[in-house]
């Protein structure tokens, strides 16, 4: 996740009878404060996990070593059967009674470094130094102190509650963890992805992102023996005039960039190839769609344009997809967004509705699935540089909001009804 504060997008949140009800009911209820109590002496051994986890080196496409890990942590904090799927997720159910919803919470294993990148936590002034110490070993470590705060106070929710380590969420990961999962499991009724620090923002809007590697071929040659021939840097400068040009709307906000070039031989060719990578992004669905068309329909005119001014038609032009995040929207005030809320509310806190973002939300907000993305506590900065920090305070706050939310949305056995409504079953 990366963070981007929309400051016009705060909208109030105003509690509907039956949350509020829930919430009152749950904040009264004695094994609910164990429950909160437990997990702020668990404070210690919760920032521990976070820099072991961070210790494990997981860039995108190789979290394997960080997953096998995790998988043993979610064992030993309380999940019976914990098992790795086709794509390299690890999920274990927290069983309910097998008549409530399905809620999946997840946070993602991968970081942006890269290979070889020294991932040693360094302590300094107070705050904690490492690439991916908040993002995202944080919301790791936030869900293991959520899952033993169950097991210590045996509260069995209503609905199966599924905690899951999923892969691919930075870059061109392109969500690919939390996209199988849905694949795979099409009977999840709401998601919670826990991801870096922070425990007031609730980000429940999706931006959507295509991304586009653009290739141009042509013969190339000399650049005066073989003047003449269309070049692909040219058609590429064409593509690009074409598309700096382009107008989106700022309400729904559209957004492109040509983002790197690269190609030719030397000063003295015609280009032979050149490439350069698109990225577009927006907030609502139909207008990524028509931006797209428009990008589209520039490189292709960029290749016509070319091959004509020489008469030519050995310029060619391949488009490859490279990324793919579906945008989508909630209503602030639906079911999540209040339970998430209530449950930071009833801590002592302001939650604050942020705006869009991309993160592993976004395939079910897409998918029309209830999903929110929340923090996993304490304080962080310099999120996916080699100064990425750390702040242990008051860190308890996460993964208590976690725990009250869970409890409000898959309900608790003699305590309270689950608020997430099961989706219709697909038979
Ligand atoms: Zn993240």
């Amino acid at each position: 996740m990366v963070h981007c504060k929309d400051s016009d997008s705060d909208p109030d949140c105003e509690l509907s009878p039956i949350i509020k009800r829930t919430y009152e009911t749950l904040t009264a209820n004695h094994l609910v404060h164990r429950g909160l109590d437990f997990i702020k002496a668990d404070d210690e051994r919760t920032l521990q996990d976070q820099i072991e986890i961070c210790e494990i080196p997981a860039p995108t496409f190789k979290e394997e070593a960080r997953a096998r890990y995790y998988t043993d942590q979610l064992i030993a904090a309380g999940l019976n059967h914990v098992e790795m799927d086709s794509v390299g997720n690890v999920f274990g159910i927290l069983r309910g009674t097998g008549e409530g919803p399905k809620l999946l919470v997840a946070a993602h294993l991968d970081t942006v470094f890269p290979e070889g990148c020294d991932v040693t936590a360094r302590h300094i002034n107070g705050k904690c130094y490492a690439p991916g110490i908040g993002d995202n070993s944080k919301g790791l470590a936030a869900l293991l102190s959520v899952i033993r705060a169950f097991r210590n106070t045996n509260i069995r929710p209503v609905g199966d509650v599924i905690f899951c380590g999923n892969i691919g969420e930075e870059g061109l990961g392109d969500l690919a963890g939390i996209k199988a999962f849905f694949r795979d499991n099409r009977d999840i009724d709401g998601f919670i992805a826990v991801d870096g620090p922070g425990f007031k923002d609730i980000i429940y809007l999706a931006t959507g992102s295509r991304r586009y590697e653009v290739t141009y071929r042509g013969p190339g040659g000399h650049s005066f023996g073989a003047f003449g021939v269309p070049s692909a840097i040219h058609a590429i400068g064409r593509a690009i005039a074409k598309i700096a040009d382009l107008e989106t709307p700022r309400d729904p906000k559209a957004t492109f960039t040509v983002g790197m070039v690269s190609g030719g031989t030397s000063v003295n060719s015609i280009a032979a190839e050149a490439t350069m990578l698109i990225d577009m992004r927006s907030n609502a669905k139909g207008e990524l769609l028509k931006l797209e068309a428009e990008v589209l329909e520039a490189v292709r005119l960029a290749k016509d344009e070319e091959n004509a001014r020489w008469q030519s038609n050995s310029i060619i032009v391949d488009t490859k997809l490279i990324g793919d995040r579906p945008a989508g929207s909630q209503a602030p005030d639906s079911v999540i967004v209040q339970a998430a809320y209530a449950s930071i509310q009833a801590l002592g806190n302001t939650p604050s509705l942020e705006g869009p973002l991309s993160t592993d939300a976004n395939i079910p907000i897409a998918l029309g699935i209830p999903a929110v993305c929340l923090g996993g506590g304490g304080r962080g900065g310099n999120a996916h540089s080699p100064d990425e920090w750390y702040e242990n305070v008051d860190a308890y706050l996460g993964p208590q909001s976690i725990f009250l939310t869970i409890l409000g949305l898959a309900g608790a056995c003699g305590i309270c009804e689950p608020l997430l409504p099961q989706r219709g079953r697909a038979s």
